[in-house]
Protein backbone atom coordinates (compact mmCIF):
# COMPACT_ATOMS: atom_id res chain seq x y z
CA UNK A 1 0.00 0.00 0.00
CA UNK A 2 1.68 3.58 -0.94
CA UNK A 3 1.06 6.67 1.57
CA UNK A 4 -1.76 8.03 -0.60
CA UNK A 5 -3.78 5.43 -0.27
CA UNK A 6 -2.99 4.71 3.69
CA UNK A 7 -4.41 8.39 3.75
CA UNK A 8 -7.30 7.71 2.00
CA UNK A 9 -8.18 4.39 4.26
CA UNK A 10 -7.46 6.56 7.54
CA UNK A 11 -9.28 9.47 6.66
CA UNK A 12 -12.27 7.08 5.64
CA UNK A 13 -12.01 5.42 8.53
CA UNK A 14 -11.76 8.29 11.17
CA UNK A 15 -14.97 9.68 9.13
CA UNK A 16 -17.18 7.06 9.81
CA UNK A 17 -15.95 6.89 13.37
CA UNK A 18 -17.13 10.59 13.61
CA UNK A 19 -20.34 10.29 11.94
CA UNK A 20 -20.98 7.14 14.52
CA UNK A 21 -20.05 9.25 17.27
CA UNK A 22 -22.66 12.01 16.21
CA UNK A 23 -24.92 8.54 15.43
CA UNK A 24 -24.31 7.88 19.37
CA UNK A 25 -25.17 11.20 20.42
CA UNK A 26 -27.99 12.02 18.57
CA UNK A 27 -29.28 9.20 20.31
CA UNK A 28 -28.38 10.05 23.69
CA UNK A 29 -30.13 13.46 23.06
CA UNK A 30 -33.36 11.41 21.79
CA UNK A 31 -33.52 9.40 24.67
CA UNK A 32 -33.16 12.12 27.07
CA UNK A 33 -36.10 14.24 25.24
CA UNK A 34 -37.96 11.12 25.99
CA UNK A 35 -37.16 11.02 29.20
CA UNK A 36 -38.42 15.08 29.86
CA UNK A 37 -41.38 14.06 27.88
CA UNK A 38 -42.32 10.66 29.72
CA UNK A 39 -42.03 13.10 32.90
CA UNK A 40 -44.22 15.91 31.96
CA UNK A 41 -46.20 13.17 30.92
CA UNK A 42 -45.95 11.66 34.65
CA UNK A 43 -46.39 15.01 36.27
CA UNK A 44 -49.62 15.96 34.01
CA UNK A 45 -50.97 12.20 35.09
CA UNK A 46 -49.91 12.55 38.56
CA UNK A 47 -51.78 16.44 38.96
CA UNK A 48 -54.55 15.15 39.99
CA UNK A 49 -53.52 12.07 42.42
CA UNK A 50 -51.00 13.92 44.97
CA UNK A 51 -47.48 13.71 43.36
CA UNK A 52 -46.14 10.18 43.96
CA UNK A 53 -42.82 10.01 45.35
CA UNK A 54 -41.74 8.00 42.21
CA UNK A 55 -42.64 10.56 39.94
CA UNK A 56 -40.82 13.52 42.20
CA UNK A 57 -37.50 10.89 42.20
CA UNK A 58 -38.26 10.90 38.23
CA UNK A 59 -37.99 14.55 38.18
CA UNK A 60 -35.30 15.03 40.71
CA UNK A 61 -32.66 12.74 38.83
CA UNK A 62 -34.09 14.30 35.44
CA UNK A 63 -30.91 16.56 34.50
CA UNK A 64 -32.11 18.12 32.00
CA UNK A 65 -35.50 19.36 34.11
CA UNK A 66 -35.59 23.17 34.51
CA UNK A 67 -35.35 23.65 38.38
CA UNK A 68 -38.95 25.65 38.16
CA UNK A 69 -40.33 22.85 36.87
CA UNK A 70 -39.98 20.25 40.00
CA UNK A 71 -43.17 19.42 41.74
CA UNK A 72 -42.82 19.93 45.61
CA UNK A 73 -45.72 17.67 46.57
CA UNK A 74 -48.34 19.24 48.28
CA UNK A 75 -49.24 17.41 51.74
CA UNK A 76 -52.79 15.70 51.91
CA UNK A 77 -55.41 17.77 54.54
CA UNK A 78 -56.03 15.35 57.03
CA UNK A 79 -57.49 17.53 60.02
CA UNK A 80 -60.17 20.60 60.39
CA UNK A 81 -60.68 22.89 62.68
CA UNK A 82 -63.78 22.77 64.91
CA UNK A 83 -65.07 26.22 64.99
CA UNK A 84 -67.44 25.31 67.91
CA UNK A 85 -64.23 24.40 70.37
CA UNK A 86 -61.25 25.11 67.84
CA UNK A 87 -60.05 21.83 68.38
CA UNK A 88 -58.50 19.72 65.69
CA UNK A 89 -60.17 16.88 64.29
CA UNK A 90 -59.77 14.06 61.61
CA UNK A 91 -61.56 14.92 58.20
CA UNK A 92 -62.30 11.23 57.70
CA UNK A 93 -60.90 8.05 59.80
CA UNK A 94 -57.60 9.42 61.15
CA UNK A 95 -55.37 9.42 64.44
CA UNK A 96 -58.17 11.74 67.25
CA UNK A 97 -55.54 11.90 69.76
CA UNK A 98 -53.73 14.62 68.85
CA UNK A 99 -52.73 17.82 69.62
CA UNK A 100 -51.80 20.98 68.37
CA UNK A 101 -49.01 23.49 69.61
CA UNK A 102 -49.11 27.12 68.86
CA UNK A 103 -46.53 29.65 69.64
CA UNK A 104 -48.06 33.62 70.12
CA UNK A 105 -46.33 36.63 69.89
CA UNK A 106 -43.45 35.73 68.20
CA UNK A 107 -40.48 35.87 66.67
CA UNK A 108 -39.34 37.86 70.39
CA UNK A 109 -36.29 36.71 71.94
CA UNK A 110 -36.71 33.34 72.43
CA UNK A 111 -38.71 32.18 69.29
CA UNK A 112 -35.70 30.86 67.00
CA UNK A 113 -34.69 28.63 70.05
CA UNK A 114 -38.33 27.27 70.57
CA UNK A 115 -38.04 26.63 67.16
CA UNK A 116 -34.91 24.83 67.23
CA UNK A 117 -35.81 22.98 70.45
CA UNK A 118 -39.30 21.88 68.43
CA UNK A 119 -37.14 20.89 65.79
CA UNK A 120 -35.04 18.89 67.86
CA UNK A 121 -37.91 16.93 69.17
CA UNK A 122 -38.94 16.28 65.77
CA UNK A 123 -42.26 17.76 66.24
CA UNK A 124 -44.25 21.18 64.41
CA UNK A 125 -46.03 23.80 65.46
CA UNK A 126 -47.71 27.45 64.05
CA UNK A 127 -45.52 30.84 65.54
CA UNK A 128 -48.16 32.97 65.06
CA UNK A 129 -45.89 36.15 64.27
CA UNK A 130 -46.27 40.29 64.84
CA UNK A 131 -45.51 42.83 62.43
CA UNK A 132 -43.65 44.64 64.96
CA UNK A 133 -41.17 41.83 65.70
CA UNK A 134 -40.01 41.81 61.76
CA UNK A 135 -39.23 45.10 61.35
CA UNK A 136 -34.99 44.89 61.43
CA UNK A 137 -32.82 43.04 58.99
CA UNK A 138 -32.23 40.77 61.17
CA UNK A 139 -35.64 40.19 62.98
CA UNK A 140 -36.37 39.23 59.44
CA UNK A 141 -33.62 36.80 59.35
CA UNK A 142 -35.05 34.84 62.41
CA UNK A 143 -38.46 34.75 61.09
CA UNK A 144 -37.12 33.18 58.14
CA UNK A 145 -34.86 31.02 59.93
CA UNK A 146 -37.73 30.11 61.61
CA UNK A 147 -39.89 29.02 58.67
CA UNK A 148 -36.68 27.23 56.71
CA UNK A 149 -36.80 24.96 60.15
CA UNK A 150 -40.29 23.36 58.23
CA UNK A 151 -43.02 25.62 60.28
CA UNK A 152 -45.74 26.78 60.14
CA UNK A 153 -45.81 30.77 59.93
CA UNK A 154 -49.24 32.47 61.27
CA UNK A 155 -50.79 35.82 61.12
CA UNK A 156 -51.39 37.84 64.67
CA UNK A 157 -51.78 40.86 63.67
CA UNK A 158 -49.38 43.60 62.86
CA UNK A 159 -48.79 45.74 66.47
CA UNK A 160 -50.80 43.11 68.76
CA UNK A 161 -53.71 45.75 69.16
CA UNK A 162 -57.19 44.72 69.87
CA UNK A 163 -59.08 44.54 67.21
CA UNK A 164 -62.73 45.68 68.56
CA UNK A 165 -61.41 48.70 69.23
CA UNK A 166 -59.91 49.95 65.89
CA UNK A 167 -61.35 51.03 62.89
CA UNK A 168 -62.37 48.88 60.17
CA UNK A 169 -59.24 50.84 57.76
CA UNK A 170 -57.08 50.38 61.08
CA UNK A 171 -58.34 46.71 61.26
CA UNK A 172 -57.51 45.93 57.41
CA UNK A 173 -53.81 47.21 57.91
CA UNK A 174 -53.44 45.21 60.62
CA UNK A 175 -54.30 42.18 59.13
CA UNK A 176 -53.48 42.85 55.19
CA UNK A 177 -49.57 44.80 55.93
CA UNK A 178 -48.82 41.67 57.53
CA UNK A 179 -49.35 39.36 55.13
CA UNK A 180 -47.25 41.25 52.71
CA UNK A 181 -44.29 41.85 54.97
CA UNK A 182 -44.39 37.74 55.89
CA UNK A 183 -44.75 36.59 52.36
CA UNK A 184 -41.91 39.11 51.41
CA UNK A 185 -39.82 37.06 53.66
CA UNK A 186 -40.77 33.97 53.60
CA UNK A 187 -41.96 33.74 49.94
CA UNK A 188 -45.66 32.83 50.77
CA UNK A 189 -48.89 34.36 52.53
CA UNK A 190 -49.48 32.94 56.14
CA UNK A 191 -52.79 31.09 55.70
CA UNK A 192 -53.52 30.36 59.68
CA UNK A 193 -54.84 33.55 61.83
CA UNK A 194 -55.18 34.20 65.31
CA UNK A 195 -56.47 37.61 66.70
CA UNK A 196 -54.39 38.75 69.75
CA UNK A 197 -56.45 38.40 72.76
CA UNK A 198 -58.79 35.92 70.67
CA UNK A 199 -61.06 38.91 70.18
CA UNK A 200 -62.61 39.35 66.16
CA UNK A 201 -64.60 41.15 64.86
CA UNK A 202 -67.42 40.89 61.74
CA UNK A 203 -64.86 42.79 59.49
CA UNK A 204 -61.45 40.82 60.39
CA UNK A 205 -63.48 37.28 60.08
CA UNK A 206 -63.93 39.15 56.66
CA UNK A 207 -60.73 40.00 55.76
CA UNK A 208 -59.18 36.68 57.23
CA UNK A 209 -61.59 35.02 54.59
CA UNK A 210 -60.98 37.05 51.43
CA UNK A 211 -57.31 36.45 52.29
CA UNK A 212 -58.05 32.50 52.10
CA UNK A 213 -57.05 32.55 55.92
CA UNK A 214 -58.30 30.21 58.99
CA UNK A 215 -59.40 31.50 61.54
CA UNK A 216 -58.49 30.05 64.95
CA UNK A 217 -58.41 30.55 68.44
CA UNK A 218 -57.65 28.22 70.97
CA UNK A 219 -58.49 25.29 73.46
CA UNK A 220 -56.01 26.46 76.50
CA UNK A 221 -52.91 27.81 77.66
CA UNK A 222 -51.55 29.31 80.85
CA UNK A 223 -48.04 30.98 80.05
CA UNK A 224 -49.44 34.11 80.95
CA UNK A 225 -50.31 33.55 84.46
CA UNK A 226 -47.98 34.37 87.03
CA UNK A 227 -48.06 31.00 88.61
CA UNK A 228 -47.12 29.38 85.78
CA UNK A 229 -44.65 31.54 84.43
CA UNK A 230 -41.91 29.11 85.71
CA UNK A 231 -41.30 25.65 83.69
CA UNK A 232 -41.85 23.21 86.37
CA UNK A 233 -45.34 24.75 86.93
CA UNK A 234 -46.26 25.83 83.20
CA UNK A 235 -44.96 22.05 81.86
CA UNK A 236 -47.17 20.41 84.60
CA UNK A 237 -50.03 22.05 84.24
CA UNK A 238 -49.55 21.88 79.79
CA UNK A 239 -49.55 18.20 80.35
CA UNK A 240 -52.28 17.53 83.39
CA UNK A 241 -54.76 20.38 82.43
CA UNK A 242 -58.39 19.18 82.80
CA UNK A 243 -58.88 20.51 78.90
CA UNK A 244 -56.80 18.12 77.23
CA UNK A 245 -58.96 16.69 75.00
CA UNK A 246 -58.42 14.72 71.74
CA UNK A 247 -57.74 17.63 69.16
CA UNK A 248 -56.95 20.51 71.42
CA UNK A 249 -55.57 23.70 70.77
CA UNK A 250 -52.51 24.62 73.06
CA UNK A 251 -51.72 28.31 73.10
CA UNK A 252 -48.23 29.05 74.49
CA UNK A 253 -45.62 32.36 73.67
CA UNK A 254 -42.35 33.71 72.83
CA UNK A 255 -41.31 33.65 76.38
CA UNK A 256 -38.45 32.41 78.40
CA UNK A 257 -40.39 29.90 80.95
CA UNK A 258 -42.12 28.21 78.04
CA UNK A 259 -39.18 27.96 76.41
CA UNK A 260 -37.22 25.98 79.18
CA UNK A 261 -40.91 23.92 79.62
CA UNK A 262 -40.75 22.91 76.19
CA UNK A 263 -39.51 19.22 76.15
CA UNK A 264 -41.41 18.64 79.28
CA UNK A 265 -44.26 19.62 77.66
CA UNK A 266 -44.51 17.89 74.32
CA UNK A 267 -42.67 14.38 76.22
CA UNK A 268 -44.91 14.66 78.92
CA UNK A 269 -47.89 14.75 75.59
CA UNK A 270 -46.27 11.74 73.99
CA UNK A 271 -46.03 10.05 77.11
CA UNK A 272 -49.95 10.24 76.83
CA UNK A 273 -50.48 9.41 73.81
CA UNK A 274 -50.66 12.13 71.74
CA UNK A 275 -49.47 13.18 68.18
CA UNK A 276 -48.33 16.50 68.46
CA UNK A 277 -50.22 17.31 64.39
CA UNK A 278 -48.15 19.20 61.86
CA UNK A 279 -50.33 22.08 60.85
CA UNK A 280 -49.83 21.45 57.47
CA UNK A 281 -52.00 18.82 57.09
CA UNK A 282 -55.05 21.32 58.74
CA UNK A 283 -56.82 21.89 55.75
CA UNK A 284 -57.43 25.59 55.63
CA UNK A 285 -59.98 26.17 52.93
CA UNK A 286 -62.89 24.49 54.37
CA UNK A 287 -64.54 27.29 56.71
ZN1 LIG B 1 -50.79 37.49 71.37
Amino acid sequence: MNLKNFLLILLVLSLSACSEDSVETKKVEKTEREQVYSNEENKESSNEVAETSETTKTTETSETTKKEDVVIPKLEKLYKLNEANWTIEPINEGNRKVVLLTIDDAPDKNGLEMAKILHSLGVNAIFFVNGHFIESEEEKQTLKQIHDLGFVIGNHTYSHSKLSELTPQQQKMEILSLNLEIEKIIGEKPTFFRAPFGVNTEISRQLVKQEKMLLMNWTYGYDWEKKYQNPHELSNIMVNSPYLTDGANLLMHDRPWTKEALVAIVKGLQTKGYEIINPELIDTVIQ
